[in-house]
């Protein structure tokens, strides 16, 4: 019997034998491994009374138990929730109570806190920890290394994802099994991964980069991956000899690039380095390529999308782009009053449909109502810009625009600004209520290590480079930017530290 994406996924397995993922630690699971521990952990599940359609809520460390467990609910037909480790005891309270899983696995220390929570949801709970051991891996433990997957067909929901809520209250984006299955089919091909792939994978997996655009990517061509539990740089230029291929944000670049390590000869063997979840920044990626001589792939993308646009595999990866809308997916930009498609060279917001776009957000009819047009297209939420040549800028958030005098500032555009002078490493750029314009543009901005800033160097180099209305009415140095796990700077904050500036 068919299970959509899991069959997907699986369809080309070279050779049963061939790695599926190892560790630094010399752990490795062949393929044959993957299907038997799967098999296990969908036999636990079910034999939890876990049916097709409910959910399994899982807030744990990143470990390759944890990826089987993934799988294990895409073969049991049910519903993928993966949580935050980060998140704490209320926020996961408000999930459950939220999702409402038929069963929630958490770390163990966390069990008592949350046992209340589940049992009010009437959600069974179980255990897992960042050894990959717990009562559900126990469970596993007692079962058949064979199962028979449920059916589940293209419309029927694979995952559940929160937002990252970096505004407002986080929604349950429903992924269907198509919706995975045909980004997998797009981005693997696009970016060429072929079984001869292995795969830095240094990303969390309750995010949708790490679970599906790493992971996918990869299975679908009978690659490997190289499982790391997060980011760390020891381990990455360590393993970076081994591997040939590397998703992550754009900080790991940066960190990356800190260190002298990483040279030219380190990054020798690797075929592509690829870069989403938030803007690089076009030093970052000059500076990438004068060093490794590699052009990073940047690619845009959301949870509720997938993969929307890339920048060529073949061909100029232009910095500060996102490049081209990916076969199969239907990308317009509009404006966002009249809806309709801005002239080129004008900034509008990103719209998106295809196989890729998502179900809508769990329990929240009205809202996914508004944020689709009637013909389909999903409301991003992101600006954009297309260039003479077709490449796409994210130029920011919808909500992120600043209006000051009447006037529309991007803020992308005077970060840009801001980033290429030398004593800065990175900046963001926000509005705050003014009592003249409406509001007023403000920078806040962290320096180059050992380096010092004069203000009015800085003040008269953006005089020379952005119209008046652009230009920032105040600095504000910070040691760094605050930043979520996906490198996302959080400009809520920001605008919450900064919001009386002009007061
Ligand atoms: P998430 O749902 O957490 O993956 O966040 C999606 C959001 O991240 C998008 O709506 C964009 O605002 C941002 N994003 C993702 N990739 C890029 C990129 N390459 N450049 C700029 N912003 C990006």
């Amino acid at each position: 019997m068919s299970n959509y994406l899991f069959d997907t996924l699986t369809a080309f397995v070279p050779d049963l034998d061939k790695v599926f993922l190892k560790t630094p630690d010399e752990f490795a699971l062949s393929y044959r491994d993957m299907f038997a521990r799967s098999a296990q952990y969908a036999g636990a599940l079910q034999k939890i009374g876990i049916k097709p359609g409910d959910r399994v809520a899982v807030q744990v460390e990143k470990t390759p138990e944890a990826l089987m467990l993934y799988f294990a609910t895409l073969r049991a037909g049910a519903v993928f929730v993966p949580l935050n480790p980060a998140y704490t005891v209320a926020e996961i309270t408000t999930f459950i109570g939220d999702a409402e899983p038929a069963v929630f696995v958490c770390d163990p220390s966390r069990a008592d806190a949350l046992a209340g929570a589940a049992q009010k949801e009437g959600a069974k709970l179980h255990t897992l920890d960042g050894a990959g051991e717990g009562s559900l891996s126990a469970a596993a433990d007692q079962m058949p290394t064979e199962y028979e997957n449920r059916p589940r067909e293209a419309d029927d929901l694979a995952a559940i994802l929160y937002t990252s809520g970096t505004t407002g209250r986080s929604k349950g984006a429903m992924l269907s099994h198509e919706n995975l299955a045909s980004n997998a089919q797009t981005t693997s091909k696009y970016w060429r991964f072929t079984e001869d792939d292995v795969l830095l994978h240094v990303l969390p997996i309750f995010h949708a980069h790490g679970l599906f655009v790493a992971t996918h990517s990869l299975m679908i061509a009978g690659g490997s991956l190289l499982f790391l539990g997060k980011f760390d740089l020891e381990h990455v230029i360590e393993q970076l000899p081994t591997a040939t291929a590397m998703m992550g944000v754009p900080t790991f670049y940066t960190r990356m690039l800190a260190d002298e390590r990483f040279t030219k000869t380190l990054a020798a063997h690797m075929r592509v380095f690829i870069s989403g979840s938030a803007p690089l920044s076009a030093e970052v990626h000059n500076a990438f390529s004068d060093r490794t001589g590699q052009a990073i792939l940047e690619r845009y993308g959301m949870t509720e999308t997938s993969m929307i646009t890339s920048n060529p595999y073949e061909g100029e990866r232009r910095p500060g782009t996102v490049g081209f809308p990916l076969p199969g997916v239907g990308v317009r930009i509009v404006d966002e009053r009249t809806g309709r498609e801005v002239p080129q060279g004008g900034v509008g917001i990103v719209e998106v449909k295809g196989p890729n776009v998502f179900q809508g957000y769990w329990r929240m009819f009205e809202k996914t109502a508004q944020e689709f047009r009637t013909d389909g297209y999903f409301i991003t939420g992101d600006m954009a810009r297309v260039d003479e040549d077709g490449y796409i800028s994210i130029v920011g958030r919808a909500k992120d625009l600043i209006i000051s005098g009447g006037f529309n500032v991007y803020p992308a555009e005077v970060e840009a600004v801001l980033d290429n002078l030398p004593e800065i490493a990175e900046s963001a750029v926000i509005g705050t209520p003014h009592p003249d314009f409406g509001e007023g543009v403000v920078a806040v901005i962290a320096l180059k290590p050992g380096l010092s800033l004069n203000e009015d160097t800085i003040f008269s180099a953006l005089r020379d480079r952005l119209a008046k209305f652009k230009q920032p009415k105040k600095l504000h140095v910070v040691e760094a930017l605050p930043r979520n796990t996906m490198g996302k700077i959080q400009k809520k904050t920001l605008r919450d530290r900064y919001w009386n500036e002009f007061s």
